[in-house]
């Protein structure tokens, strides 16, 4: 079931997941699109997402951005494309690829505790490699150190790819085309900006049955939403997802279309950073453990990295 919009308000609004956003010519939603967004939101019951772009809006439409209750991204949620000295905002996504996020372990470790949650969002998981798998297992190793301070000392920041499995018993993925759907400024539907993107720019190298290659909206604000074949989307449908237990995996079904070129197959390189992120916070949740913190769900030892390679054991 829909839960939340997310509203595109420009086609340079800030890219905030795996995505970049390629398009950087200023097109803002027309001010009639963004009240039949709201609209279909309120009868939807959806919390609104504005993603924000990074000049300031005419006033007109804070006024009709105002007379809902929402969250800003690229405002209230700070995004960040590379590590900033000082955060503002209590709620901040951090942008990095993989290779700068094991070269700056230190630059985040000195910014991790002034945000309330860093949710950390690695933007080429496509070039991930094997190779890079102990680099990575060491630089979450050491924001685990940081936590670990933190949460002796009566704090507790969270790091989403860390600290999210410690609370979590089943999926919470990213739930696009599930639980939240994106309404671009040309007023259609995406299943998240990443569809969008690829629209305009164009891109078509991946399987499209219904519709003429690069056209990947569902529905538009006048017919609704329309997904075909939604039950693909789900958890119940995806063979490796339903028997992992690395809940705090995004499930990125943008990154599944471009690598395995079918929306519930995840690819290899998702897979291995989830698992290098979900044993790291059985680390954590060990480390914690022996200071006096108790979990109600035990993250189990597992021996493997990518479920595909050991499916027969499930
Ligand atoms: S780690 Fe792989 S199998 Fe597990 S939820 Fe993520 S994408 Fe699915």
């Amino acid at each position: 079931m829909l839960q939340y919009l997310v509203i595109l308000l420009d086609d340079t609004s800030v890219a905030y997941c795996h995505a970049d956003n390629p398009l950087k010519e200023r097109n803002l939603m027309s001010l009639e699109t963004l009240r039949k967004a709201i609209l279909f939101g309120m009868k939807e019951n959806l919390m609104i997402q504005y993603v924000y772009p990074d000049y300031e809006l005419p006033d007109e439409y804070n006024e009709v951005i105002e007379s809902i209750d929402h969250v800003k991204i690229g405002r209230e949620v700070e995004v960040y494309n590379e590590i900033p000295k000082s955060f503002t905002a209590e709620n901040v996504v951090l942008r990095l690829s993989i290779a700068d996020f094991i070269a700056k372990q230190y630059d985040i470790v000195a910014v991790l505790p002034q945000a309330k949650r860093l949710n950390i969002c690695i933007t080429d998981v496509e070039n991930f490699k094997d190779e890079q798998i102990e680099g990575y297992k060491k630089a979450l190793m050491t924001l685990n150190a940081v936590l670990l301070n933190q949460y002796k000392a009566g704090k507790q920041p969270q790091v989403n790819i860390l600290t999210d499995r410690l609370q979590l018993d089943k999926m919470h993925n990213c739930g696009a085309g599930v639980n939240n759907i994106t309404v671009a400024p040309n007023g259609k539907f995406y299943l998240c900006p990443a569809f969008y993107y690829d629209e305009r720019m164009g891109v078509n190298n991946r399987m499209n049955h219904h519709r003429p290659a690069s056209d990947y909206s569902v529905g538009d604000l006048d017919s609704g939403v329309q997904i075909p074949n939604r039950q693909l989307l789900k958890l119940d449908h995806a063979p490796l997802c339903r028997i992992c237990d690395a809940y705090q995996c995004k499930r990125c079904v943008w990154l599944n279309q471009r690598l395995t070129w079918d929306n519930n197959t995840p690819s290899h390189q998702q897979c291995i950073i989830a698992h290098l992120e979900r044993n790291a916070t059985r680390e954590l949740q060990k480390q914690l453990q022996t200071a006096g913190f108790t979990f109600d769900n035990q993250i189990k030892e597992i021996t493997y990295l990518d479920p595909f390679e050991v499916r027969e054991e499930f």
